[in-house]
């Protein structure tokens, strides 16, 4: 007696049609309001046989289903083309098989993966079921940093991302820091198989406008537990079913004062991606204001306003991938691995007032003075094949004062690096600059070519000379390359020296 059913954790299935070998099934709504793509079900008694099963307006991924016989392991079936159908034969012993939307994540597995580390979970609260909604704290520190999956059910993918991310911050814990992780927001979604997105009258993640109390007690308890400090926190979704944008890994970037901070990390995390793990790139980021981004009332809206707050924001990760490149259980764990890399990097870089406040990228020049000399004194260079050390260019700076000053070149208040310009040419000549260098923590992000824009400015409101002329060393391919860019072309030797390339622009 074959039997199609949705009863265990996760399960989620109508039964619309048998005819003989072939099953029409459809995902259950059950309390939500908005159709989304959610399923999950068992085949018992089925060995031996070969079925069809169609799943009503091809709610299925690239990959085919994801199988399991265990509710652990979960692999793509494989194979599939598309017409929102698959059939599959069930070998001789094949008694019990599952088979699902995504690659589903057990509650147990959570369990599991705190007991093998010798953590126990906590109680967030309970749930409107009555159930133990599980919770769980790290470590202890001064920087709390609160972590959340499923508030929208089914989207499984982000509890891999989350335990590759705890893994390696339990493996190696940052310094001075304590975890609270609230892995299963949804908990009774999650259990009784309900997709969660668009539950009525709204979801758990539209449960934090801050006028107004939670209606669900998962959230309750969260805005309790970020009463004692949240300095970051990240929430692990999965966007929509598949297709374009829906098969990409990227950041929701929903505060703009800390635009600057959500670039950072997502530079961070992009240098961080290793080959194991699904891909990132930073050009995917969802921007803020936008599309389907707007509202006050998500987790990471509500916990970015708080004061201590550094930076919150949700991770959205595909369900099944490119059609290229298909998450798996271990690409979704690298990739939690390698968030968590880039996280060390972000919170080592925040300690030591590298991260730019608030400012937007934004480059200006200022002459050195008592005020700012120290700090350019102070900036850091490893490659010093091309540009001396700072010292060295002020002394140079100094040599020079009769045409040239020497100027920070600041990133807001911060001194990002130096250049010597010649501001007052001898009658005819041209206008030019030397000695120009950006601080090894602010190489690579375009500064040296935002800081040259602002140098042109400042030549061009001078109004000395109609033009602009440099010399660059013929293997400095990093500056050649920004000059370039800023409108320089070469147009010979430098007397001299033949290995410096002359480059011109006019005004
Ligand atoms: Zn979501």
């Amino acid at each position: 007696m074959i039997r199609i059913h949705s009863d265990f954790t996760g399960g989620n299935i109508r039964i619309l049609q048998q005819n003989g070998d072939e099953y029409i099934l459809q995902n259950d709504l059950r309390t939500t309001a908005d159709d989304w793509f959610y399923w999950a079900f068992c085949v018992e008694g089925a060995a031996g046989e070969t079925l069809r099963f169609v799943l009503r307006d091809n709610r299925i991924g690239h990959f085919g289903p994801a199988v399991s016989h265990d509710l652990r392991g979960w692999t793509w079936l494989g194979g599939y083309t598309g017409d929102g159908c698959f059939t599959y034969t069930f070998g001789a012993k094949e008694d019990k098989v599952y088979f699902a939307h995504s690659l589903l994540y057990h509650p147990d597995r959570f369990a599991d993966f705190a007991a093998a580390r010798g953590l126990s979970l906590g109680e967030l609260c309970k749930s409107g079921k009555g159930r133990s909604v599980p919770s769980l704290s790290v470590g202890e520190g001064s920087t709390r940093i609160m972590l959340a999956a499923r508030h929208h059910a089914c989207e499984s993918p982000g509890s891999f991302v989350l335990e590759g991310l705890l893994d390696s911050l339990i493996a190696d814990p940052i310094p001075d820091t304590c975890l609270f992780v609230a892995p299963f927001v949804d908990y009774d979604g999650v259990v009784d198989g309900d997709q969660g997105k668009g539950r009525w009258p709204y979801d758990h993640n539209r449960d934090y406008a801050p006028e107004k109390p939670s209606i669900y007690p998962e959230c309750a308890a969260i805005r309790r537990e970020a009463e004692k400090g949240c300095h970051y926190a990240f929430d692990f979704h999965a966007p929509y079913h598949k297709n374009g944008g829906n098969d990409k890994v990227f950041i929701v970037r929903r505060n703009i004062e800390k635009e600057s901070r959500l670039v950072r990390f997502a530079e961070l995390f992009e240098e961080s991606i290793t080959p194991d793990s699904l891909p990132y790139v930073k050009e995917n980021d969802y921007p803020t204001e936008y599309g389907w981004n707007y509202g006050t009332a998500q987790y990471a809206h509500l916990l970015t306003q708080r004061p201590e707050n550094e930076m919150a924001f949700t991770l959205e990760t595909c369900y099944f991938g490119d059609p290229s490149r298909p998450a798996t259980e271990e690409s979704l764990l690298a990739l939690g691995r390698c968030y968590a890399a880039a996280l060390r990097r972000y919170i080592q870089e925040q300690r030591a007032g590298l991260i730019p406040d608030m400012e937007a990228r934004t480059v200006s020049l200022r002459e050195v003075d008592g005020t700012n000399f120290d700090e350019c004194r102070g900036l850091k260079r490893a490659g010093k094949r091309f540009v001396g050390q700072p010292d060295a260019v002020l002394a140079e700076g100094y040599l020079y004062r009769d045409t040239s000053r020497v100027f920070a070149i600041n990133y807001g208040e911060r001194v990002i690096g130096m250049v010597i310009a010649r501001v007052d040419p001898a009658e005819g000549k041209p206008y030019s600059f030397t000695d120009f260098f950006i601080a090894d923590p602010w190489l690579n992000r375009g500064f040296g070519s935002a800081a040259v824009d602002v140098l042109l400015e400042l030549f061009r409101s001078l109004g000395k000379s109609d033009r602009v002329e440099i010399q660059v060393h013929e293997t400095n391919s990093a500056a050649i390359h920004v000059y370039q860019k800023a409108g320089f072309a070469e147009t010979g030797r430098a007397a001299w020296n033949k290995t410096f390339i002359v480059m011109k622009r006019e005004l």
